[in-house]
């Protein structure tokens, strides 16, 4: 899979060379490139924002810089996410759905985002016979500052489902969402007993179907008390 972030603080993005994406990046299942806005200005102080028309607080980004950004990365069979705290709430099953994409592209935007032109832009039928596809995605009912903690969320999500990227794919066996309303039993490890506070008795007991009713039974009160 290959993945662009777009931003003014590329960076920001720099934790994405750690950890489980560095290596799935070391060993080529993903390819991520960030990417400087700013690079694509055309004046001396690399102006990516003006006021707003209709009046009002903050600075919108300017749609040229992101045309100019974008027009060279948006090959066919790509997935363009603009990301905005208006846009649908990204759950397990986006996340699943953008797994299955070759291409995604993150828009980062700062200020109050960037001038809707650009999704319009990009959502004209001459993009859709490409199989270019535009999203709006919010990571939730909150505000951040910029798409950059928003981009690595979705980042992160995403690419641990590309086959090979989990060291041991069964983790990805019933995770927290895997099916709408479910959530995964509490885990316990060594030791047996900590700070007075036991691991339950059924889980030492090695009887595989009481555990798993067990398990079933945590998972479904969980699922009750924060769902
Ligand atoms: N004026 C915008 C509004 O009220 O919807 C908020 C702009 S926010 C300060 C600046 C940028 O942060 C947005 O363009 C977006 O890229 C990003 N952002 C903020 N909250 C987000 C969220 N919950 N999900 C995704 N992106 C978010």
């Amino acid at each position: 899979m290959k993945i662009d972030v777009i931003s003014i603080f590329p960076e920001y993005l720099s934790p994405l060379n750690l950890s489980l994406l560095g290596k799935a990046q070391s060993s080529g299942l993903v390819e991520i490139n960030v990417h400087d806005l700013r690079k694509q200005t055309a004046d001396n102080h690399n102006t990516v924002d003006d006021t707003p028309y209709g009046g009002g607080a903050g600075m919108v980004m300017l749609p040229e810089v992101w045309g100019k950004t974008l027009d060279p990365m948006l090959e066919e069979n790509s997935d363009l996410i603009i990301l905005t705290p208006a846009g649908k709430k990204f759950t397990q099953k986006m996340a699943e759905s953008f797994a299955k994409s070759s291409h995604l592209l993150f828009a980062c935007g700062r200020y109050e985002g960037i001038d809707d032109r650009v999704r319009q832009h990009y959502c004209q039928p001459e993009y859709q016979v490409k199989n270019i596809r535009v999203h709006e995605v919010s990571i939730g009912d909150y505000v951040l500052g910029g798409g950059e903690v928003a981009a690595m969320v979705i980042i992160e999500a995403v690419t641990r489902l590309i086959p090979g990227v989990l060291g041991n794919p069964l983790s990805l066996a019933e995770e927290s969402h895997n099916d709408e309303g479910y959530l995964e039993y509490p885990n316990f490890t060594k030791p047996q007993e900590w700070r007075g506070i036991a691991v339950p008795e059924i889980l030492l007991s090695g009887n595989h179907a009481e555990i798993a009713k067990w398990r079933k039974a945590q998972a479904e009160k969980r699922a009750k008390e924060n769902l």
